[in-house]
């Protein structure tokens, strides 16, 4: 048994357009993604969510906008919640993660039950595309780890929002050197 997943990295309000630490584009990845998932058959769609309770030195009055950020995704506040124009009626299951850390890996992630690396491997999955916000911090971490895990992986760059062009630049070497497929141009505003 073989199957493909889509893993959508961290569609929130807190980083789209408005949010606590708003990415350039991320309110049109959200919609893009939702007309890519009306469009594709995957096996299976997951979502991780960064979902901070106390991550530390994560948050800070005065952040570098690189290790660390101003306060978003508070658990349970409405900058925590997904997108409006994210569609999740496709998501089977959403992996949180960062509550007591930077939490930037899907990987991370859990149910609350089981994470996200046990629940792929379960349902036979060995091939996903990762997509979502932003390309620079948690769809970097979430692609490298998945390759890492041995799953052949794909990031679908048209449906990444990223902050800042250095940062994107230095991930995409980090993505390609890891043996991960790239496809289409990120978004990057900044
Ligand atoms: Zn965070």
């Amino acid at each position: 048994m073989t199957a493909k997943a889509l893993i959508i990295v961290d569609v929130q309000n807190d980083f789209c357009e408005g949010g606590a630490l708003a990415v350039g584009g991320g309110a049109g990845v959200a919609a893009a993604i939702s007309e890519h998932v009306a469009s594709t058959s995957y096996d299976h769609v997951v979502a991780t969510r960064d979902y901070h309770v106390d991550p530390g030195g994560h948050f800070s009055d005065e952040p570098d906008f690189v290790r660390s950020w101003p306060r978003h995704c508070v658990a349970g506040t409405a900058g925590a919640a997904f997108h409006p124009d994210l569609d999740v009626v496709p998501v089977e299951a959403v992996f949180s993660k960062g509550q007591y850390s930077d939490g930037y890996s899907g990987f991370d992630g859990s149910t609350g039950e089981e994470s996200l690396h046990d629940w792929l491997t379960e349902r036979g999955v060995t091939e996903v595309d990762v997509v979502g916000i932003a390309t620079d911090h948690c769809v970097r971490a979430t692609a490298l780890d998945a390759a890492e895990r041995g799953l052949r992986t794909d990031v679908r760059l048209d449906l990444t929002a990223g902050v800042a062009r250095r940062t994107v630049d230095t991930a995409l070497d980090d993505l390609a050197n890891a043996g991960i497929t790239l496809l289409g141009t990120p978004v990057v505003r900044t």
